[in-house]
């Protein structure tokens, strides 16, 4: 499986942009020429990652201690103390959130298959795909960047059977141009966001991809120059099209995504699903219009990270809400943060990525969440 980001945009280090490119190329895993504008696989990523960290660790007189658990509570008497799941307490001056994507949540037609054993609320789970067999035929909820990696695994395994896949638009991710993009500097003016981006589309003269790239850097000082209500808006109602053109597919993966389509293997388009039934081992599917059922052996719910944070009432950052060290963002979709990641005025817990997207939107992939990593390090360690 391929990143959905270049090789160029991934380093680790904010300030070394080259460095990830240097490893691949040290790696004889892509040549010099190539490199930047290449997308590396997860493996590979998950390897360099790992370099990263072995070595930081052994240049730091920090010690890091990694403990399988999960953080259930943040006691803030005396100090700060994160009790976890098992029970553990462990003292902390600081606090820092990065708990990263939530799970899908469930579409309410199928919240009644939970626990059912072809019913796949998570396909990101490690092996949640395990037991699918060749010629099973699969209904995946979702036509977005989820629904392409689970359908790209399953023919890397060689799954030959049926696989339809809807969502209320049918909107397929796009795709990234082949060769390096023309870096393109823009500013929309922020008091009429929209407008000028859409006018910069047009007038630019370069491929849209470069322009959209262009507008990214900025994307978090437009989205905090559009009021809550605004916000509200655009998640509602342009999300599934911002989605659709900024979070792109690798063009080798939009290619097989096309040959599962005209191979017949893949239908992916619109359609709204009225109802799920259990019939024997698989289910039965109806859709909207025209009352087309579609049978299948698995159902995968393909639906993307879960956006409302605050409606999953998790644990953790309940009880650091509670103990009045954060508070959820006015559309719940985040905490509220400050330019660093202070979720409170004493510093003493901060939060980064995915947590942060009420207050910037634009937070969730390496190329922010590595500026937002080094300010918080930074501003901890000073
Ligand atoms: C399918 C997919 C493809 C993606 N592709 C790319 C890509 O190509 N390029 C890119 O830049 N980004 C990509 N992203 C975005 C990706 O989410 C981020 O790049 C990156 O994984 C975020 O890192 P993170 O550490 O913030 O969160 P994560 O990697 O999600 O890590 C969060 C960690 O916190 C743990 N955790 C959560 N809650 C608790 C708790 N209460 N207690 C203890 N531990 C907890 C989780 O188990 C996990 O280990 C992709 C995302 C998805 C879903």
């Amino acid at each position: 499986m391929l990143l959905n980001v270049r090789a160029g945009n991934m380093s680790a280090f904010p300030d070394e942009p080259q460095h990830f490119v240097r490893w691949l190329v040290d790696k004889r895993i892509f040549e010099e020429n190539d490199a930047a504008a290449s997308f590396a696989s997860r493996r590979d990523y998950g390897s360099y990652l790992g370099d990263v960290l072995c070595s930081q660790r052994s240049k730091s007189a920090a010690e890091l201690t990694i403990i399988q658990d999960t953080a259930r509570e943040v006691d803030p008497a005396n100090g700060l103390t994160v009790v976890t799941s098992t029970g553990t307490r462990h003292r902390a001056d600081r606090v820092v959130l990065s708990a990263g994507n939530l799970r899908p949540c469930c579409p309410t037609s199928l919240e009644k298959f939970s626990g059912h054993p072809r019913f796949v609320q998570s396909p990101w789970e490690l092996d949640a795909l395990a037991g699918v067999q060749e010629m099973d035929s699969i209904f995946i909820v979702g036509t977005g960047l989820t629904m392409v990696d689970v359908v790209l695994l399953l023919r890397s395994r060689r799954h030959r059977g049926r696989i339809t896949a809807r969502s209320r638009r049918g909107f397929l991710p796009t795709a990234h141009k082949k060769g390096t993009p023309a870096l393109f500097a823009l500013k929309p003016e922020p008091n009429e966001v929209f407008d000028s981006i859409i006018k910069l589309l047009r007038e630019s003269g370069e491929d849209w991809r470069s322009t959209f790239d262009g507008i990214r850097p900025h994307t978090v000082a437009l989205w905090q120059s559009l009021s809550w209500k605004d916000r509200d808006r655009f998640v509602k109602r342009l999300r599934p099209f911002w989605d659709v053109f900024r979070h792109r597919m690798p063009e080798s993966a939009a290619e097989e995504i096309q040959v599962a389509q005209e191979s017949g293997q893949l239908d992916a388009g619109c359609g709204r699903i009225t109802g799920v039934q259990a019939i024997g081992d698989g289910f039965e599917v109806q859709m909207s219009g025209g009352g087309q059922t579609i049978s299948a052996d698995w159902v995968l719910n393909c639906t993307g990270p879960t956006m409302n944070v605050k409606s999953e009432k998790i644990p953790i950052l309940e009880s650091i809400v509670n103990a009045g060290l954060a508070d959820y963002d006015p559309l719940g979709l985040g905490l509220m943060v400050d330019d660093a990641g202070r979720t409170d005025d004493s510093g003493q817990v901060w939060a980064i990525g995915p947590l942060c997207r009420g207050c910037r939107w634009e937070t969730s992939a390496i190329p922010e969440i590595r500026v937002q990593a080094h300010r918080i390090a930074t501003e901890i360690s000073n």
